[in-house]
């Protein structure tokens, strides 16, 4: 019962634990997919962020090395007013040395014309701003006189945007007035060349980016990827997004931010934009990244929380797993403890029966064996009382004397056979009936065996045969012992044949053993029977009434013997009527 009910408790368990796993595993998953909402989210505005962060960290950089080079420049300038060229010129040198990233410094004459400058390979002196014409580049030249002009006029620095440079490339010009007093001296020109500050600040970045500088004009100053657009104007670029224009408005008007286009209508791209603020001059820097790069981002996320989600499944299947494992197998070797102890409660059960049963037989056979002998000893005693009683009776004269006293000598004899199956049983029981064995002929046997009773058979009248060749092999055998095995048998033939039956005795030698046959048509055994002759003291009529004398030990002593010699002794029923007992002896 207690078993039963632990069996039932660890399925209970097993089921919780199924459906705790279940719950914890659909919680899992549904936070999971919750999340993968807010991270992509999360990690859009982050990346956003960081571009907006990059674009500014660039601007910042860029607009203080350019506002701290002006300034530079201007102390410079402060005190040049009175020098000689050369004297200038090493003034130059010293600053120089110190901002190589500077091109070039020039100095301007009032009237307009370069008198000195450095370094010297980088300065055209003579140039005069009013007289030099700029091949195919008209505007320029009025653009150079003009910012001289303003320059003059204003007593402040001005920066004219960037200009093609006679040498090539962009350079974005610095002007300087140069008084002393009131008196007009010149203007100190420095040219920074954009490629200089490009390398400075922009080339080393990862060139999956898309980093543009332009300036307030809309023109390309830096491109990160597409090097042909500098010098191009930025509004003119082909573009099918008009959201971009707005974008590029907010560049042109200094403005901060980020936001989406679509590139040639297809390729989502995120632009993070932030202003280089240079006295007049006003740049824009843009970050340009395709989306597909956050979207590698959120889906490395992705993944990585999903592997997350499997693992985190996948340890609770396992921990469950290990656990329902554990119960089943407890159980398991729960309901095999059951059933042993079940097995085992059965097994003593059935040893108590069967000992209770022979307990009880033990006990049937104590009484019938007390029944017996008693009936065994009263008979014969009976006789002899009776004839004993004659005898002495002088009176009687008609009385056969000869014939009480035979009554007298067999039932003496009846009771010494018992007297002495008796003993011969308890001493096979104990262990100790000994066989003095010699070799002998079997027919020699037979014969002394046949004498010794024939005159029983020849008084009831059953006629006895023997068929023994002589030349049987000779074996070896306790005589008087085998001699009691024949008698035992032919007193029971004799006694379960009636009057005018017959016994045959027969025997034939085999390869490693002599059979011998004692056969009657007596009254034969019932088959069902056959087998529980050999039993002590069993009797197939063992009522107090019964027919035939005799104690039920002849056979059992007879088998104990047969046994003793190495052989055996089976019986069969003899047809038409009768019975065969079989004898074999080993050679
Ligand atoms: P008992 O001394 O009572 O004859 P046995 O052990 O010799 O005891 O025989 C046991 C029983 O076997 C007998 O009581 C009898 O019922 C049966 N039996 C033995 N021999 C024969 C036989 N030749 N024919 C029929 N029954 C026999």
């Amino acid at each position: 019962m207690l078993e039963k009910i632990d069996i039932g408790k660890t399925k209970r368990n097993l089921l919780i634990v199924l459906i705790l796993s279940f719950l914890s595993i659909s919680l899992i998953i549904s936070l999971g997919l919750r999340s993968n909402d807010e991270i992509q989210k999360i990690v859009e505005e982050q990346f956003n962020e960081r571009q907006l962060l990059l674009s500014k960290q660039i601007s910042s950089g860029i607009s203080e090395f350019l506002n701290q080079k002006t300034i530079i420049i201007e102390l410079m300038s402060l005190h040049i007013y009175n020098d000689s060229t050369d004297a200038i010129s090493d003034e130059f040198k010293t600053v120089y040395d110190h901002n190589k990233d500077i091109y070039v410094f020039e100095f301007i004459n009032a009237s307009g014309v370069v008198i000195t400058g450095y370094p010297e390979e980088n300065t055209p002196i003579g140039y005069d701003l009013y007289k030099f014409e700029r091949p195919g580049d008209i505007e320029t030249k009025q653009i150079l006189i003009r910012t001289f002009e303003w320059v003059r006029d204003n007593k402040e620095t001005n920066i004219t945007r960037p200009i093609n440079l006679l040498e090539g490339g962009l350079g974005a010009f610095i002007w300087i007035p140069v008084y002393e007093g009131e008196e007009f001296k010149g203007v100190v020109l420095s040219i920074i060349k954009i490629s200089d500050i490009s390398d400075k600040f922009l080339k080393n970045f990862d060139t999956k980016w898309e980093i543009q500088m332009i300036n307030d004009d809309g023109m390309v100053l830096y491109d990160h990827i597409y090097s042909n657009n500098v010098g191009d104007k930025y509004l003119k670029h082909n573009h099918s997004d008009p959201h971009l224009d707005q974008i590029i408005q907010d560049q042109l008007d200094g403005k901060e931010g980020k936001d989406y286009f679509y590139e040639n209508g297809s390729e989502k791209k995120l632009i993070a934009f932030s202003p280089i603020t240079w006295r007049n001059e006003k740049w824009s820097i843009s970050v340009i990244t395709s989306s597909s790069e956050i979207e590698n981002l959120i889906s490395s996320v992705f993944i990585k929380q999903n592997a997350f989600i499997i693992v985190s499944v996948g340890f609770i299947f396992l921990g469950n797993f290990i656990i329902i494992l554990l119960l089943s197998r407890w159980s398991i070797s729960l309901e095999n403890e059951v059933k042993k102890k079940t097995g085992e409660l059965f097994e003593s059960n059935k040893l108590l029966t069967d000992a209770n049963e022979k307990l009880k037989e033990n006990d049937k056979i104590k009484s019938n064996f007390l029944s017996m002998v008693s009936h065994e000893l009263k008979t014969p005693l009976t006789a002899m009382k009776i004839s004993s009683e004659f005898l002495l009776d002088n009176k009687s004269h008609n009385i056969n004397r000869n014939e009480l006293i035979e009554i007298l000598l067999r039932n003496i004899e009846r009771l010494t056979r018992l007297v002495n199956n008796l003993l011969d049983l308890s001493k096979i029981e104990s262990g100790k009936l000994k066989y003095n064995m010699e070799s002998a002929q079997l027919h020699e046997i037979i014969d002394m065996s046949v004498a010794t009773i024939k005159y029983q058979y020849d008084t009831k009248g059953v006629n006895i045969t023997t068929d023994i060749p002589h030349d049987l092999s000779k074996i070896n055998i306790d005589k008087d012992r085998i001699i009691q095995v024949f008698l035992n048998l032919l007193i029971n033939a004799l006694k379960f044949t009636l009057k005018g039956g017959k016994v045959e005795i027969n025997a034939f030698e085999h390869e490693d053993h002599i059979e011998v046959h004692v056969k009657d048509d007596g009254i034969g055994i019932p088959v069902d029977q056959i087998d529980l002759i050999f039993e002590k003291f069993y009797q197939i009529d063992n009522s107090p009434t019964r027919s035939y004398p005799g104690a039920g030990l002849g056979l059992s002593i007879t088998k104990s013997i047969m046994e003793g010699h190495g052989g055996s002794i089976r019986v069969k029923n003899n047809l038409p009527k009768g019975s065969v007992f079989i004898l074999t002896f080993f050679k």
